[in-house]
């Protein structure tokens, strides 16, 4: 199961992020950062913290509430657990930057090799109408399955491990690439940190 992400006093408060905002420039703009974490994730953030106080949803880890929810909590919550775990999958741009290990295997052993795995995964993101996500999950025999979620969903809510998600809302990407969210897509594979997938993927080593 993945972590839980537990409120403090109530409240959810904003992920700091594990990078410097121009970290993971020229595939993702210090500008488009500065408004997808501090504007965006920030109004989900402060959205739920209204939304809880006297709520059947108050003390609630956030991943519970994602799967208990519907409407404005659930549009909230799901935001802000898509965009913690969006957000921590980063760092800087790396040449040939791949997965390692059980999860490389993983990956070989069922979309034939990590090159098919990414045309995949782009052509879901690509292909998905309007806002929402892609995402890479593993199931409870931890077999790998690529979902498309519209809007705020999460794989949590199918009783899967979430484990890398491309965001294709038009405020992920829309100041640096307008139009072309495939040429976006495609270059996000740079600055993905298997590292923080792999421990989503096998938490215990
Ligand atoms: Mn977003």
């Amino acid at each position: 199961m993945p972590t839980k992400t537990l409120p403090t006093n109530g409240r959810f408060e904003l992920m700091p992020l594990p990078f410097e905002p121009d970290a993971l420039e020229p595939v993702i703009s210090a500008t488009t950062i500065g408004f997808h974490h501090g504007k965006h994730l920030l109004t989900y953030v402060n959205n739920l913290n209204g939304l809880l106080p006297g709520s059947r949803f108050e003390g609630l880890a956030l991943e519970d509430i994602v799967r208990e929810s519907d409407g404005a909590v659930f549009n909230n919550a799901g935001q802000i657990l898509n965009h913690n775990l969006y957000f921590a999958q980063f760092r800087s741009p790396q040449e040939n930057n791949a997965p390692k290990g059980i999860l490389a295997a993983a990956i070989k052993e069922q979309f034939g090799s990590f090159e098919a795995f990414k045309e995949e995964f782009e052509k879901k993101g690509a292909g998905l109408f309007g806002s929402g996500w892609v995402w890479l999950s593993a199931d409870e025999s931890r077999r790998l399955v690529i979902t498309q979620e519209s809007g705020a969903g999460n794989p949590v809510t199918k009783g899967l491990t979430p484990l890398l998600t491309f965001d294709v809302w038009e405020h992920a990407y829309y100041l640096d690439y307008q139009n072309r969210r495939p040429a976006h897509l495609a270059a996000l594979w740079q600055i993905i940190n298997w590292d923080e997938i792999e421990k989503r993927y096998a938490p215990e080593g």
